[in-house]
């Protein structure tokens, strides 16, 4: 079987993954910041990094993986300025910073589960670490890795002499396109705060003492400060978006190896881009859905999900209702195929029970089904060469699009359909919504007014199925029910 191998932003290059204990795997991925609701894109990332979640899962790795929620000091630019995100949208709603903080942290974890994401071990509030914060500053400052400014606490860029790898970074450069009116109190261009005090007369809520004076976090401390307490170093793998490269993770390092004296991760890995109607996704170009928007266009988030899925995490995408439209689509052929398995292999009467693993069934249980559902739910699903074979493909750095195209070409047995949603969380089994006895019925009733020549009649019943999402498959031998919209799950 081919193991698992992953893109490291590190080496730029794609390498075997080699956990450090197969029985926690370490991950980290850089969370929300909890001040609007998040978009389309914000979720692109955490859909593929569910799969990779996911893909540890089928290589029985266990996964210990922590998600921060960034509920203070992410100002309006990542080079330490502009206004406090969570204070500008406080004002835009005029609510209290917590308020904002509470209330989208919620709607973000509500698009997250509809998204049917595996939850991790801990989200993680950076409010809840202000403690270890001030722990980690002091160590910078014990071993000389900080100064002092009037707005803040900065950490000393040449004093970490590898700064510059991990993004290749070319330090003169930057130096000589920096701004002139750049904060003239720091002694390197890429400095950055890990304190900021509150300047007098800031409108800042959130605050907190240190050394006598009021202030809080630098972003980029959060996450060195939760992955470190939380997991320890080195993590095996972080994760996050493309422009997290140059500023946010290239400052994670610094922090927690100086602060630390260990490697921060083992594989870092980072998700491209989406762009809409090949535009960036930007407030000015109304152009922020959010789930919910999709949900209103008649879309389920499992929908979009299956987009993003259609995609390789490292590629740029452009998204389009259209390409979502086909997306859809898939889903509804694709629960059709499974419908229809599903009816197949009922056909055998001992498998009759089957039916009854699916929840949303009106069906009467019989002793016997029981005992055969409790055989069916205790032994997991059998392993097939297909699945196997789509292990191998989706090992070889992630590679969603290609498990896809073997799903169109090769014929799935139940086994394998329970494996994909596994795989994919794309809730197949819970999309299946069983024709009631009065649907079963009416089927039985059509077919025989077919097999009378009553064809008036058949029409009539099909019509009358299709007012409940239910169309007929005739084959040669016999008839199966599918759907005509898959379900807004
Ligand atoms: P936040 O801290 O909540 O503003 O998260 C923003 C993060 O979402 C960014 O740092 C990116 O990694 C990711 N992101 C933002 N826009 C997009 C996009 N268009 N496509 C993919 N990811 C995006
Ligand atoms: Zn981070």
């Amino acid at each position: 079987m081919t193991k698992l191998h992953l893109f490291n932003t590190k080496t730029r290059q794609i390498e075997e993954f080699i956990p450090q204990n197969p029985a926690n795997v370490k991950i980290y991925t850089c969370g929300p910041t909890v001040y609007n609701f998040a978009h389309i894109g914000n979720f692109a990332s955490y859909i593929y990094w569910d799969l990779l979640v996911r893909t540890l899962k089928i290589n029985h790795l266990t996964p210990h993986r922590i998600i921060n929620i960034t509920d203070v000091g992410h100002l309006a630019s990542d080079a330490d300025d502009g206004e406090d995100k969570l204070e500008k949208g406080a004002k835009r709603e005029n609510k209290t910073v917590w308020e904002i903080a509470k209330f989208y942290e919620t709607a973000f974890i509500k698009d997250f589960n509809a998204l049917n994401l595996l939850p991790p071990t801990k989200f993680c509030r950076a409010t809840d670490y202000i403690r270890e914060d001030l722990e980690v500053i002091n160590t910078l400052i014990e071993r000389g890795y900080t100064y002092e400014t009037s707005d803040g606490i900065y950490f000393d860029t040449s004093k970490f002499a590898t700064y510059a790898d991990f993004a290749r970074l070319d330090l003169d450069n930057l130096r000589a396109g920096a701004r002139v009116d750049f904060n003239s109190e720091k002694r390197n261009v890429s400095d950055f705060a890990i304190w900021k005090f509150i300047k007098p007369g800031e409108d800042h809520a959130m605050q907190w003492d240190f050394q006598g004076k009021k202030g809080y976090p630098g972003w980029h401390l959060e996450c060195s400060t939760i992955s470190h307490f939380e997991l320890g170093e080195p993590l095996d793998i972080h994760a996050g978006g493309i422009d997290h490269i140059p500023i946010h993770h290239t400052n994670e390092i610094a922090q927690s190896e100086a602060a630390f004296g260990k490697t921060m991760a083992n594989y870092w890995l980072h998700a491209n881009f989406i762009t809409i109607d090949n535009q960036k996704i930007s407030k000015s170009l109304d152009n922020t859905y959010s789930i919910q928007d999709l949900r209103d266009r008649g879309f389920s988030p499992l929908d979009f999900k299956l987009w993003i899925l259609q995609g390789h995490y490292q590629s740029e995408r452009n998204f389009t209702f259209e390409g979502l439209a086909a997306a859809k689509n898939r889903r509804l052929h694709w629960l059709n195929r499974l419908a229809k398995t599903l009816q197949e292999t009922t056909h055998t009467e001992n498998q009759a029970a089957l039916l009854t693993q699916i929840q949303k069934t009106d069906y009467q249980t019989t002793e016997l089904q029981e005992a055969l559902l409790t055989q069916i739910q205790k032994s997991d699903y059998q392993t097939t060469d297909l699945q196997e074979k789509l292990t191998a493909i989706i090992n070889q750095n992630l590679n969603s699009a290609e498990v896809f195209a073997e799903i169109d070409q090769n014929e799935l047995a139940l086994d394998d359909w329970h494996f994909i949603d596994k795989l994919f969380g794309l809730r197949f089994f819970d999309s299946l919504i069983l024709p009631s006895n009065e649907i079963q019925t009416l089927i039985k009733e059509r077919t025989e007014a077919k097999q009378n020549k009553d064809y008036a009649k058949a029409d009539q019943i099909r019509e009358e199925l299709k007012s409940h999402n239910f169309s007929i498959l005739d084959t040669n031998q016999t008839s199966f029910w599918q759907y005509l919209e898959s379900p807004m799950i």
